[in-house]
């Protein structure tokens, strides 16, 4: 399958051959022609499967014929949850309609708003915003939503977990109810079906891969620690690997900061990036990141939702998150778009549960790897899932010859045995 045989036109294609994608995805191939007939949609495909495409792409084609918006008017929406995936989500249009004479901007909050409204003066094809701003620029009259031909919602599971349903019934009240909506999201949870039943018109459904699976692509492993020690076998693992472009998620924002400190102690370079931080330090964190001037970006979930690095090597998490699905998302950051990554996890005996919530959400139980001298006092209890499965297809036999340029890397951990006779 090719982008042509979609039905796009061909200034959008010639666009996406500029990025260097040869073939759509799976998720822009079910979804690209139910956009171009004007349908709704409801679509899941896990993070890094080119969601953002599947629906640029053909919103672009459908505004393409259509008259210029009015002043203050928009005639496409992109809500988004966080400001790092607004941003992104604009640079993917910004790169999608070069060739087209469509106009496009990003609002959203902990930036002056001044500029913002002064934009909105002339109208716009397609605005992307972030819920909160986008009801604050609406409540100054600086932009009005009654001419919105196209609705996207994306990331719509993370839209909820972050509390902006309030914010999200009260946007669909200042839309028109003619419209094409599209809903998308990682996963698919009775919630989000419950919100896409009172936003969408008889929409098709679209997923790809089994829900709630982890990328196949991505070899899983935990390592059994004391919570005490974890920081210590974070850097451990860091130096003695080797790593850079390494992602750590920690649950809370303080244990990010902390983290960082802790890290530096180690002469590892790092840098934090949550709620509490201001926009441009936010934007400057990443930037550093992607730039390899810091090895490790510690982040929250929510900070870390949607950031697209590409063929991110090491995603670690220090602590487990208390929603499972939040696991997904996480070690989808690594492996993207074919690339392999690795994706562990620091797990201490309390962290038990949500350990068990996870192996069940991805039906398999995580491959088990004690780290040399840091081996818990605080035995983590065994995991009795239904049969255990293959971790990720790529999983290498454990390889203790030294690899050159690695020094030990693998002959300094051990494997824990027991319960994993297979
Ligand atoms: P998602 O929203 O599903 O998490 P993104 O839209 O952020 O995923 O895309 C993930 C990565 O894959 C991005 O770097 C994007 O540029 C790349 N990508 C998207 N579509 C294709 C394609 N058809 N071929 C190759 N790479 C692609
Ligand atoms: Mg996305």
């Amino acid at each position: 399958m090719k982008f042509n045989e979609l039905g796009l036109a061909e200034p959008i294609t010639r666009a996406v051959h500029k990025k260097g994608y040869d073939k759509p995805s799976p998720i822009q191939e079910k979804a690209i022609p139910i956009v171009l007939k004007g349908q709704d949609l409801m679509a899941s495909a896990q993070t890094g499967t080119g969601k953002t495409a599947a629906f640029v792409l053909p919103l672009l084609q459908r505004l393409a014929d259509g008259p210029r918006p009015a002043g203050k008017k928009v005639r496409a929406l992109v809500v988004t949850p966080t400001r790092e995936l607004a941003a992104q989500v604009h640079a993917n249009i910004m790169d999608y309609s070069i060739n087209t004479r469509l106009s496009n901007l990003v609002v959203f909050g902990g930036v002056n708003i001044g500029p913002q409204i002064r934009k909105l003066q002339r109208g716009v094809d397609i605005l992307v915003a972030t819920p909160g701003r986008l009801l604050d620029l609406h409540g100054q009259n600086a932009v009005q939503l009654d001419n919105v031909e196209i609705l996207v919602l994306d990331e719509a599971d993370r839209m909820l977990d972050m509390g902006f349903i309030h914010d999200i019934r009260k946007l669909q009240s200042l839309l028109p109810t003619r419209k094409q909506s599209l809903l998308f999201s990682a996963t698919f949870s009775g919630e989000i079906r419950q919100l896409a039943k009172t936003m969408l018109h008889q929409p098709v459904e679209v997923e790809v891969a089994p829900r709630n699976s982890t990328v196949e692509s991505v070899q899983q492993c935990i390592h059994p620690v004391d919570k005490a020690r974890k920081a210590e076998l974070l850097a451990h693992l860091i130096n003695s690997r080797n790593w850079h472009q390494v992602l750590v998620f920690s649950r809370t924002k303080h244990g990010a900061n902390k983290l960082v400190k802790t890290l530096a102690k180690s002469n590892i370079r790092a840098t934090a990036i949550h709620g509490n931080k201001s926009q441009a330090q936010r934007t400057r964190a990443l930037a550093d990141f992607k730039a390899g001037k810091v090895d490790v970006m510690v982040a929250t979930d929510i900070a870390a939702r949607g950031i697209d690095i590409v063929e991110l090597p090491h995603v670690v998490n220090f602590d487990l998150p208390n929603v499972p699905e939040d696991y997904v998302h996480r070690i989808g950051r690594t492996g993207r778009a074919g690339a392999t990554g690795e994706a562990i996890s620091l797990v201490s005996a309390d962290e038990f549960k949500q350990l068990r919530d996870i192996e069940r959400l991805i039906k398999t139980n995580l491959q088990r790897e004690e780290i040399e001298d840091f081996e818990p006092d605080h035995q983590l209890p065994e995991s009795n899932q239904a049969p255990r499965q293959r971790q990720g297809a790529g999983r290498k036999p454990t390889n203790f010859k030294q690899q050159p340029g690695n020094g030990n890397r693998r002959g300094r951990s051990r494997r824990r045995g027991k319960a994993r006779a297979a």
